[in-house]
């Protein structure tokens, strides 16, 4: 037997930074578990970071360097992309060049594409994806403190006495963290949770109180909070006086903002605003907790100061158990902070100052240091499509389908001179628009380091040998520095030599004036850097160890070295809704999916709790337009418009919907909701508002609805509407799909039989044209290779985890099974909800309605929630689902949860 090893490393999808146990075995990654030692995650791993293993491997990969969609060698790709850039500014100058990054790259890749854009090409214009999560949070720090600095601690958590989470739905989004919460609240049940969001998330299973305010309207209440403070004595003012600054101005504003008045604006009652207002007001031990519900806005930043206000009111920042803690999205936005990857820094938590331009360009040794900020991604984008940029370099992302107005960044790209894109995907809605083509390492293949939403630094470490000629993207960048004559610069040989260079920038010149600073680990050998252990900066000679928490001593970086009180005002939204748009369009992360699915839609698993592009929407809504579950229905806004699947969500306001962000054109039809958010941003930070765009919404009638099993891809053209989901291995490809009256099976098989020239197919087939129920099974001798049900009433087509098992059997085990549909709606399922024991909607609530009663009942019956506990929340909403329906059909009061 081959011996495994286990190789610890982080897993690559949210700002959480789990610690991955990855076993090793026969060059290929086995399995994974979370790192019992990692700080982060105590050995749990949420759904997604436990099917890393599964989306491993060469499906779907760039192997190559493609020039125009031809495959070339490395030389021949450096030396295009070297060539392209230098001609370009010879022609226009460094600003007609521009490189846009991503919070997924690791930070050795972010800290050389900086130095080589900043430092050596000259141009300010270094924007990143993490403009569109969290750089109102970053602003709102930079404000108050002087700095982006986060200063709280994972473990402040577990220790408050309250945690108040606006903006986020963590359950979904941060699985490890909400889990790390609910722990903490069972063993302390005096530890409340306030949950402010206008939906009624899965978050809110945790919540003593959920205040469902109206959209954009968080700014408000937390200056009606501070106006509360000061009312009723609740200020520390010996903190203020001690250590900030402009607190009597903002108080003298916030008078105004009564519970009264404040109650009207935000839409609550006001007994619900007292008593959060009395709560927080009376529990020093407070975390304010935030996300991109707050980020996301045309007014995020001043919400975020908003939120830091009410805490330097009460000198609740630097104390265990309290602070205001913005929680990243990706897996390195912090990472990309830190070196430079935002438009408006220049390096190393450096600004554009003159002293700052010459600081770094001596310590790079560059004497065409960029010398001033360059466009956020919003005015980049723009700047594409005006011609004034003329070519861009995209590291890691998809901007076709997570930028705001994506349409507008379709024709940006489609006429840009030189388009640029290193991915370690080949076919994504950006790479199709690509001049060149570099094919990245990914996750498992590459090494180096990422930070987490807690400051704290780990490795992420390579596992397995790179998938054709991917490399490392630092490995790209240094290449093209070379060839482009940069090359005594750029002599890096490993991740590490870049580590130990980005840490000495932290330190240099800093004399304590910089709190990013990592400069105790920039002698770090190879060895030690292989071995580094996670620790939170900063890491410096006096806290070689890293360090917990900031801002104990109440020294802020600010020039007085007080904090500082920001006055905001409390705008709602830019735009209203009207009589054409009179729904709030919100968009948002699901709990299996990862931005635009180029990794976790590998793997079906992930696919199965859902597997369509979904718009959540209140029942009463629901019912006056019309509308079913499952029902299609297009989301219109006056940007642009998409398909999605009804779902009836009890949790959504009545002029609120809610659509995912992940869907895109490889995975289901129209269904980029990026093309119906306007490009609106926060004036501060530049953040677009992804979180409120008047639509509207209306039903597509549907003729007749399907599912098919295919072996090979479809070309999906002929549908009104299609989503796919890929079994993993490249086994199979399963589609659900909308009909118009217009189609006819018969001469898609053809066209299909046409197109390929594979073994030939047999085909079987059932038939009851009143119902438009077909069943065709088309085979060779030996296995199925495409199976369609149809049917005019979706409820009688079998379900998805049914239908994959048809690839699994032979043509005869199948046969009589396919074509009369024998078990398929007596095995349905339904939704998966618990993906790692594939439990299903169905037999949760068959079991809950014969007598479960808790979750740990679920368990005991069904396993459900036993594994990773990312379903937990979903488990518990839907007992109490079950619980209200119960209690509603014996007549007694309604009694709601939280
Ligand atoms: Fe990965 Fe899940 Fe941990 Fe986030 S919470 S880092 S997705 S395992």
């Amino acid at each position: 037997m081959l011996a495994s090893s286990i190789v610890k490393t982080t897993c690559p999808y949210c700002g959480v930074g789990c610690g991955v146990d990855a076993r090793l075995g026969a060059e290929r990654l086995i399995a994974v578990s979370g790192d019992e030692q990692h700080p982060a995650n105590f050995g749990s791993l949420c759904v997604k970071g436990s099917a890393l293993a599964e989306t491993m491997g060469r499906t779907g990969r760039l192997l190559a360097p493609r020039i125009n969609n031809q495959t070339v060698d490395w030389p021949t790709a450096i030396d295009a992309v070297a060539s392209r850039l230098s001609v370009i500014r010879e022609a226009y100058g460094p600003n007609a060049i521009a490189f846009y990054l991503s919070g997924q790259l690791l930070t050795e890749d972010y800290y050389v594409a900086n130095k080589l854009a900043k430092g050596f090409v000259g141009t300010g214009h270094v924007d990143t994806n993490s403009r569109l999560c969290m750089s109102s949070a970053v602003a709102g720090y930079k404000r108050a403190f002087g700095s982006d600095a986060v200063p709280c601690s994972y473990e402040d958590l577990e220790t408050c006495d309250l945690l108040v989470m606006t903006g986020s739905n963590a359950a979904w989004t941060h699985p490890i963290l909400y889990r790390r919460i609910e722990v903490a609240k069972q063993r302390n049940p005096a530890m409340r949770v306030v949950v402010i969001d206008p939906r009624k998330t899965a978050t809110c299973q945790i919540a003593d109180m959920h205040l469902a305010i109206k959209p954009g309207a968080d700014n408000g209440l937390f200056i009606g909070l501070l106006a509360y403070l000061v009312a009723n004595n609740r200020v520390d003012e010996e903190y203020v006086a001690a250590h900030t600054e402009g607190f009597e101005a903002v108080a003298d504003h916030a008078k105004v903002f009564t519970i009264e008045a404040v109650a009207q604006q935000v839409g609550l009652d006001q007994a619900s605003l007292a008593t959060f207002y009395e709560w927080f007001s009376n529990t020093p031990k407070t975390v304010t907790f935030y996300s991109q519900g707050i980020n996301q806005s045309a007014t995020g930043t001043d919400k975020c100061n908003a939120i830091i206000n009410c805490h330097l009111a009460t000198g609740r920042i630097g104390l265990p158990g309290a602070g205001p803690f913005s929680i990243t999205g990706q897996p390195n936005a912090m990472g990309g902070r830190e070196v430079g990857g935002l438009s408006n820094v220049l390096a190393a938590h450096m600004d554009y100052s003159n002293e700052n331009i010459q600081r770094v360009g001596e310590f790079w040794g560059a004497d065409n240091v960029s010398r001033a900020p360059g466009l956020k991604a919003v005015d980049l984008f723009d700047a594409v499509a005006s011609g004034e940029i003329k070519a861009i370099w995209i590291i890691g992302t998809n901007p076709v389908v997570s930028m705001p107005n994506a349409d507008a960044v379709i024709a940006a790209l489609t006429k840009c001179e030189t388009v640029i894109v290193s991915d370690c995907v080949a076919q994504t809605d950006t790479t199709r628009l690509a001049d060149i083509l570099l094919p990245a390492c990914g996750w498992g293949e590459k090494s180096g380091t990422v930070t987490n939403s807690e400051r704290r630094i780990s490795r992420q470490r390579n596992l397995l040998p790179s998938q054709g000629e991917a490399q490392p993207d630092w490995w790209i960048l240094t290449q093209v520095a070379s060839a482009m004559g940069y090359g005594d610069a750029f002599n890096y040989v490993s991740p590490r030599d870049i580590f130990v260079e980005h840490a000495a920038l932290s330190g240099y010149e800093n004399n304590g004036q910089r709190l990013f600073n990592i400069s105790a680990l920039s002698q770090l050998s190879e060895r030690e850097y292989d071995q580094l252990q996670p620790l939170q900066w900063p890491v410096t000679a006096i806290a070689p160890a890293g360090t917990a928490r900031l801002f104990e001593d109440g020294l802020f970086c600010t020039t007085t070295g007080r904090a500082q009180f920001i006055d905001t005002r409390p705008v709602m939204t830019l735009r209203s809704l009207c009589a054409d748009y009179p729904l709030a369009l919100n968009t948002g992360r699901i709990r299996d999916q990862w931005h635009t699915m180029t990794r976790t839609g590998n793997t079906h698993r992930l696919l199965e709790h859902t597997s369509q592009p979904f718009v959540a929407i209140n029942p009463a809504t629901a019912n006056d337009l019309g509308m079913q579950p499952g029902d299609l229905a297009r989301i219109n806004t006056a940007q642009g418009s998409m398909q999605a699947i009804a779902m009836i969500d009890v949790g959504m306001q009545p002029t609120d919907i809610f659509v995912p962000i992940h869907w895109n054109d490889q995975f289901a039809s129209r269904a980029r909701v990026g093309a119906l958010v306007a490009a609106i941003t926060d004036p501060v930070s530049g953040q677009p508002e992804f979180k409120f765009t008047p639509a509207n919404l209306v039903k597509i009638e549907v003729q007749c609805w399907a599912i098919i099993a295919s072996r090979t891809r479809l070309d999906c053209g002929d549908f009104l509407h299609w989503s796919l989901v890929p079994l993993n291995n490249e086994r199979g490809y399963l589609y659900q799909v909308a009909l118009d009256d217009a189609f006819i099976w018969g001469e898609f098989i053809v066209n299909k039989r046409l197109r390929e020239s594979g073994p030939a197919l047999a085909c079987a087939q059932y038939s009851y044209a009143a119902q438009q129920d077909e069943r065709i099974m088309c085979h060779t001798d030996q296995r199925l290779e495409l199976v369609i049900f149809s049917h005019q009433d979706k409820s009688r087509l079998p379900d998805l985890a049914w239908l994959q098992t048809m690839f699994d059997e032979t043509v005869e085990a199948n046969y009589w099974r396919l074509l009369t549909a024998r078990d398929v709606l007596r095995q349905a399922k339904g939704r998966l909800v618990c993906v790692c024991l594939r439990v299903g909607e169905k037999q949760i609530i068959d079991a809950i309605d014969v007598g479960a009663d808790t979750i740990d009942e679920l368990g005991e019956r069904l396993k459900c929630g036993t594994n990773c506990g990312s379903c937990l929340p979903d488990l518990s909403m839907l007992l109490d689902e079950r619980r209200q329906l119960r209690s509603r059909r014996i007549k007694t009061p309604n009694v709601t949860a939280v």
